[in-house]
């Protein structure tokens, strides 16, 4: 057996919260079985060289810079926020949401000077100061690590920076988003140096995710169309290579089979019926290749 054969691949995802879900899903999408033993900070996978460590999302960033563990799954924003000695190796596409700044409702927001000399309460200091420091603002930030939308209601803070998705949260705290900081979604992140075995690994488990991503984002699409009118509806449905067309007993018709973008779908049908196309099925893909 040589090294390679030895190597397990480490990756670090959230404990409990709002990564960890998804990202346990994520691996077992990608066929990868964690047996969760009685350890509740270590699993081994049975079906791939794969250990996963479970950690709060704040620590990743500095595991994996220490090389405990070899990759992590978290927000772009933590990762910016902890600044480590790691890399952003892939966009996940889920956990997407905004860091904002946010005053009280029914103050009068003129603009960013706004903060000028005013308090902000934050969880993302460092993110938040650069920010500002290219806003040429300079204001007090009051670094705290929780219920951050409720310090200007007591008091603690005359504005906000925290983490908005539908912004649900700050209306029932009587707040309004005034300016977007940074956008982001789950990551995976890597140490800046792995082996060549591990890296192999990586790899492989890359490949996985990506084909289950592309999956998510493209539906299989079956249609029947008249023969005529086949060339308008095939350039509507380029595929991966070209469409499949195949004769249907109904002489003049076909049967049209393609790959189509889960957000074009919508725009794509209304054309496709227009087009005489009839018995349209949208399928789900599972994994895609590409
Ligand atoms: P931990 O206990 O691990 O420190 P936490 O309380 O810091 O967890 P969560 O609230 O679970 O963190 O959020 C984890 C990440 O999920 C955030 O850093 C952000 O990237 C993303 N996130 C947070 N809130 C939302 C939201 N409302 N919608 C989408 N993504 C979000
Ligand atoms: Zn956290």
């Amino acid at each position: 057996m040589n090294q390679r054969d030895n190597e397990i691949l480490r990756v670090a995802i959230q404990k409990s919260g709002r990564l960890s879900e998804k990202s346990q899903e994520l691996l077992k999408e990608c066929g990868i079985s964690v047996n969760h033993g009685s350890n509740k900070l270590k699993a081994s996978a049975s079906n791939f060289p794969l250990e996963v460590l479970y950690l709060r999302d704040d620590d990743i960033p500095q595991y994996v810079a220490d090389n405990v563990a070899d990759i992590g799954i978290l927000g772009e924003n933590v990762v910016i926020e902890k600044a480590k000695e790691v890399k952003v190796i892939e966009p996940l596409g889920f956990a997407k949401c905004r860091l904002s700044l946010a005053v009280k409702r029914e103050e009068n927001y003129p603009g960013i000077e706004f903060f000028q000399s005013k308090k902000i309460a934050t969880s993302y200091p460092h993110i938040l100061k650069s920010f500002l420091d290219k806003k040429g603002i300079s204001a007090e930030i009051e670094e705290i690590s929780g219920s951050v939308e409720i310090a200007p209601g007591i008091g603690l803070a005359d504005g906000i920076c925290d983490i908005v998705s539908t912004g649900s949260t700050l209306l029932t705290n009587g707040l309004k988003e005034t300016d977007v900081v940074m956008k982001s979604q789950a990551v995976m992140i890597g140490a800046m140096e792995l082996g060549v075995g591990k890296q192999a690994l990586l790899d492989k488990l890359l490949f996985r995710i990506r084909s289950v991503r592309n999956a998510q984002k493209n539906k299989y699409i079956l249609l029947n169309a008249p023969n005529d009118k086949i060339q308008d509806i095939i350039s509507l449905l380029p595929g991966m290579k070209s469409p499949t067309i195949l004769p249907l007993a109904n002489e003049g018709w076909s049967s049209v089979h393609s790959v189509i973008k889960e957000d074009e779908f919508w725009e794509v049908i209304d054309k496709l019926k227009d087009l005489g196309a009839q018995g349209i099925l949208i399928v789900p893909i599972e994994k895609m290749i590409v």
